[in-house]
């Protein structure tokens, strides 16, 4: 038997699930099939910011994107608690990067120059060490200084997925579980999937499979050059609160405990830890913030980012295959918002087709 769907997304992380939930707000029959806990999934292992500040220096549309989904996050974490009863912990006010050298301090503000010069909306400001110990005073003096966005803010990236799959679920899609696609076929405008559940059909098909969309886009005649880079992130007990502010190395949560996280590391599919690069984290943790060196880490893990190239996203639907969409991203989180409200409604044929123009893999080609 062969199971049919307005939509089906491939892909249950948090680009799949939040494009799902928008096309099931547009009233479509929306099946999401995933292969399960098996897979790579970095929306179980992100650091959680909502960040504006240096995306999209060298893309404006990009960077107009974020800027878009920052702006629209507010009230789609508020219509996803309404509609999960899961409170996704939003807060945005205002982020830092924190430099410990002046040179790193200067090729951050450069960035953010290039960033304002073709989106002038893009507020910034370049901190010296003394004006960001004002604002938190829990940090060390010892630091060249910080970039500070008041654009940038952080959720609780694994209630946000389990909001958004509840949400999903109350909007009528079905999620498939354990159905991992091994082929897809196109013929008379239907797509065929074959999967560990069975056979599955539908009219749309958003390849949003992370790492996996590698393997399915020449399926649907596109291509998606994506690459795991690893992250590694640590997280400690609860502490008292002492930093107002999400930082990109450091973070406190809603709930009290201190996330640690920002390297970026080329190990291929390993998704494993490194005693050597969790140590130098935490000493640059500690270093800012000294509070830091009697905190209990409670948990350690690796997650793979999803890259491209160039680090932009691809949003494309297939010329050869029209109906057949993929899209791919390395800030889920942030861009969660504009999945909903943006790309659902581009997929669904609601929305400017134009808006993907900026975004396609033929970028990549010679
Ligand atoms: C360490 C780290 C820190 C990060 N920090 C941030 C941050 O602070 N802010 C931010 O915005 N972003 C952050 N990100 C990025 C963010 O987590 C990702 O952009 C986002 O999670 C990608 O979601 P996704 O749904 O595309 O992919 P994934 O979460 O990887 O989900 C893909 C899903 O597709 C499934 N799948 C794969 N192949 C198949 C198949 N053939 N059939 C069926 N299912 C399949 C997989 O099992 C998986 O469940 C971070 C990422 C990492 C790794």
């Amino acid at each position: 038997m062969v199971r049919r769907f307005d939509v089906i997304v491939v892909g249950g992380g948090l680009v799949g699930l939040a494009i799902a939930y928008g096309l099931a707000r547009e009233g479509l029959r929306v099946a999401v099939c995933d292969e399960g806990e098996r897979g790579f999934c970095a929306s179980r292992g992100n650091f959680g910011l909502v960040w504006v500040q240096g995306k999209g220096a060298d893309l404006p549309a990009y960077a107009r994107l974020t800027a878009q989904s920052a702006q629209l996050w507010p009230v789609f974490a508020e219509r996803l608690r309404g509609e999960s009863g899961i409170d996704p912990a939003l807060t945005q006010p205002g982020g830092f990067h924190l430099c410990l050298s002046a040179d790193e301090l200067a090729a951050r503000a450069a960035a953010m120059a290039r960033l304002q010069a073709h989106t002038p909306e893009f507020r910034y400001d370049v901190l010296d060490a003394r004006e960001v110990r004002r604002r938190i005073p829990a940090i060390a003096p010892d630091f060249a200084g910080a970039i500070h966005s008041p654009h940038d803010g952080h959720v609780d990236p694994l209630k946000t997925l389990h909001a958004l799959f509840i949400a999903f679920r109350v909007r009528g899609g079905v999620y498939l579980p354990r159905h991992g696609v091994a082929g897809i076929t196109a013929e008379r405008g239907a797509f065929t999937l074959s999967t560990a559940g069975g056979a599955l059909q539908c009219g749309r098909l958003v390849l949003a499979a992370g790492l996996g969309n590698a393997r399915l886009a020449p399926w649907v005649g596109l291509s998606a050059p994506v690459a795991p880079v690893r992250g590694q992130i640590m997280i400690t007990e609860r502490l008292a609160p002492f930093l107002p502010y999400p930082t990109t190395l450091v973070r406190q949560t809603d709930e009290g405990t201190v996330q640690i996280g920002e390297s970026q590391e080329a190990a291929g599919f390993d998704d494993g830890t490194l005693p050597e690069v969790l140590a130098g984290m935490a000493r640059r943790a500690i270093r800012l913030f000294p509070r830091l060196r009697s905190a209990r880490v409670v948990r350690a893990w690796g997650a793979l980012r999803i890259m491209t190239p160039d680090g932009f996203p691809l949003y494309e639907e297939s010329r050869r295959h029209p109906g057949a969409f993929m899209t791919t991203c390395h800030s889920g989180v942030t861009l969660a918002a504009a999945h909903c409200d943006i790309v659902a409604p581009w997929v669904a044929g609601k929305a400017d087709p134009g808006f993907a123009e900026n975004f396609r893999a033929g970028r990549f080609a010679l």
